[in-house]
């Protein structure tokens, strides 16, 4: 069987990923399985710099199909903010409740109307030899006045859904992976792993 593995150390969307890939037949490994595989530092300026670069260094280092994802939050009345540097907003190991408190702070003044922002996931596919594709998923909402639910990770306690009128903390793995940006963009990954079987 076809082995993929997961270039990722963050639990949550490791979570999110194999729950998204099930139902393709391949056995899906990840970074635990590889303790040694190089660490790759996020130097990019964009999604697909980074999502590359993951996917590429490990796979060449395992030797098997590879999954990277870089994902984060661009916030339209911060520019676009935090984008790549989404885990680091308040700074290098900040946590997920320190960087949603940043992002509620530099949003005080600004009305709902005002509060959109569209959560990024980019995925790349690579084999030893080279980058087999990458694709883009996204998702628009708006970011709430306070944090509200407990499920997810990240910015989801803040991250408003239209269609669900929910965060994104409020809802089910299944009603996320339906609309975000991850599981769009795995919806597309799907298709670059089915050529690779
Ligand atoms: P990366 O490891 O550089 O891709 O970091 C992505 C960061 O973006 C995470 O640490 C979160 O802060 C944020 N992020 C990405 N995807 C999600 C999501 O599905 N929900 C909430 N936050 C997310």
């Amino acid at each position: 069987m076809l082995e993929i593995v997961i270039s990722s150390r963050n639990k949550e969307k490791k979570r999110e990923l194999k729950s998204l890939l099930k139902g393709l037949k391949i056995k899906v490994l990840d970074l635990n399985d590889f303790p040694a595989a190089p660490k790759v530092e996020e130097k990019g300026k964009t999604f697909e710099e980074n999502a590359a670069t993951k996917a590429l260094t490990v796979a060449r280092f395992t030797k098997r199909l590879t999954l990277a994802d870089d994902s984060g939050l661009e916030v339209e009345a911060l520019g676009g903010r935090p984008g790549v540097y989404s885990a680091r907003f308040a700074g290098e190991n900040a946590t997920y409740e320190v960087n949603n408190r940043k992002l509620l702070r530099a949003l005080e003044r600004i009305p709902n109307p005002k509060r959109k922002a569209k959560f990024v996931c980019v995925i790349a596919i690579a084999d030893k030899n080279k980058l087999v594709g990458l694709v883009r998923g996204e998702c628009i909402g708006r970011i709430t006045f306070e944090p509200k639910g407990r499920n997810g990770f990240g910015y989801d306690p803040v991250f408003f859904s239209p269609k669900y009128n929910k965060t994104f903390a409020q809802l089910s793995s299944k009603e996320k992976n339906s609309v975000s940006h991850r599981g769009r963009a795995l919806k597309k990954a799907k298709v670059l792993i089915q050529g690779c079987l």
